[in-house]
């Protein structure tokens, strides 16, 4: 029977991909539709809707993106130690339903309320998806960066969608006929609801599938008898629906936020060399070799994250609406959606030439990848600062180049992105991959926290400014950040041989 499939006949799957990964990428991509959807509606709700000042609104969402991502350690860490994969990540469903269902019943009164349920619940749920994907590969199965690849337009065929449709409906450019005017905010939640029960749902009836993986792990007293399961189980759920109030409080002021963030990292540091203590030498090279990655990130997501920020502010004020002189796009949309749409076309051909250069033993290894990515990185900082090349006298640049810039922004997030998932699910021990793969999306919460300070700062030098003007402000602080992504490839691809030498046999 299907439930009883040994680990081995699971990792022994013929093909490109084994099944399970299309499971898991539904369950994933529904679960970022409703992600993605709530986060596309949160700054403009809080300044519509719950009449908040723009300031104060960027920063509450600042706060919440930083939240979340930094939940995924504490999530991680008891999916290790007490609940397992499936458990963590049914859980962490079930806090995201009830999180939308909240909103969707009354997103004015409930919001805090709402956001902090979805904060805990994807903290349970997003990193520990992703371990289970490295699971379904045996060690040193060339076909995992693809199938991390893969899974990964997956995440941004949910985001597209859910980043569209959601604040569509709640704006009312979507179904306006259909939703009565003031029941559109409830309905948009109502969505995002919906679809994380398909995601929860569609994880439930296949979990049997993923055999023996992310089962709980077998904890022990000093004597080798096992521990009663019960107790530590219900204090995990009990202890983060405790948290919840918390977390409400600490969203709501964001000075918390920075206290909060001040903390989480450095903890998370001193509790991983704490664990570093009963690993094996061997073991804690790789260990080391994957904070490099993920120190690495901070810098990537720091200056990727202008996305959400100040690219979209420059979209708003200085690009035109014509792309290729045939059509007419909002700039926002474009900086909204091309990213995800050029994941979603180029991820699967470049985890196809991945497979390639894996069959002709030409495949660059993940410390290259990750130097590429920036340098990527740098080469699309420096198109966005090129824009200013193409602008009038208005201040109003080109589309093309603006979206050119988006699709080699993307080339490099693929190559560090789904790879690093995947780094982290070879460089880690057995016991420790939830808590690595939450600390490589706590880099993410860093990153974002740093982008939200460096587009505050940009935004600030350009008060009271001609448009002309704010545009070669912004464009400059963009040929700075193509600056620093360019040294940190360089120096990455530097230091490469002394990174491979801690991955030993990992590529
Ligand atoms: N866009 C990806 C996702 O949502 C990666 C996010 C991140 O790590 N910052 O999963």
């Amino acid at each position: 029977m299907e439930s009883n499939q040994a680990l081995a006949d699971i990792q022994n799957f013929k093909g490109k991909y084994p099944k399970q990964l299309w499971y898991l990428f539904f369950s994933e991509m529904w679960e970022r539709f409703s992600f993605y959807g709530m986060r596309g509606m949160l700054t403009f709700f809080m300044i519509n809707q719950l009449f908040m000042d723009d300031k104060v609104a960027n920063l509450q969402y600042g706060a919440t993106q930083a939240f979340v991502y930094a939940f995924t350690f504490i999530g991680g860490l008891f999916a290790d130690k007490i609940l397992g994969f499936q458990r963590s990540l049914f859980w962490g469903g079930i806090l995201m339903v009830l999180g939308s269902v909240i909103l969707a019943i009354d997103p004015e009164k409930f919001f805090f309320l709402g956001i902090s349920f979805n904060i805990v619940g994807s903290g349970f749920f997003k990193p520990n998806i992703s371990t289970m994907v490295g699971a379904l590969y045996r060690d040193g199965d060339e076909r995992r960066d693809a199938g991390f690849s893969l899974f990964y337009s997956g995440i941004n065929i949910g985001a597209l969608l859910g980043g569209y449709f959601c604040i569509a409906i709640g704006k009312g450019t979507f179904m306006e006929n259909s939703i009565p005017a003031d029941l559109r905010w409830n309905m948009a939640f109502g969505v995002v609801s919906v679809l994380m029960t398909i995601s929860l749902i569609t994880f439930v009836f296949t979990r049997k599938s993923l055999g023996p993986i992310g089962l709980p792990p077998v904890r022990t007293h000093a004597d080798g008898t096992p521990k009663k399961k019960g107790i530590a189980e219900i204090s995990v759920f009990a202890g983060s629906l405790l948290a919840i109030p918390l977390i409400m409080k600490m969203v709501a002021n964001t000075e918390y936020t920075d206290w909060f963030m001040y903390f989480i990292g450095p903890f998370s540091l001193l509790y991983l060399l704490w664990e570093m203590r009963s690993t094996t030498i061997n073991e804690n090279k790789k260990l080391i070799a994957a904070l490099c990655f993920i120190l690495f990130s901070v810098v990537f997501w720091a200056i990727f994250e202008q996305a959400g920020g100040s690219l979209s502010i420059f979209a708003a004020n200085h690009v035109h609406d014509q792309l290729l002189g045939a059509f007419t796009l909002d700039p926002n949309g474009v900086n909204n959606a091309a990213n995800s749409l050029f994941v979603i076309i180029f991820a699967p051909i470049i985890g196809l030439i991945w497979l390639a250069m894996a069959k002709k033993k030409i495949e660059p290894n993940t410390v290259v990848k990750f130097g590429v990515a920036f340098l990527f990185l740098g080469l699309s900082f420096y198109t966005f600062f090129a824009t200013r090349f193409f602008a009038d006298i208005q201040g109003m640049t080109s589309l093309d180049m603006f979206t050119l810039a988006y699709f080699i922004v993307t080339l490099g997030e693929l190559c560090l992105s789904p790879i690093g998932l995947s780094i982290m699910t070879k460089l880690s021990p057995k016991k420790l991959q939830g808590l690595m793969m939450g600390m490589w999306f706590l880099a993410s919460a860093y990153g974002q926290y740093v982008a939200g300070l460096f587009g505050a700062s940009i935004v600030s030098d350009v008060q009271n400014a001609s448009n002309l003007d704010k545009l070669n402000t912004y464009t400059e602080g963009y040929k700075q950040f193509g600056l620093y992504a360019i040294i940190a490839g360089v120096v990455l691809i530097a230091i490469s041989p002394i990174i491979r030498k801690l991955m030993q046999e990992v590529k």
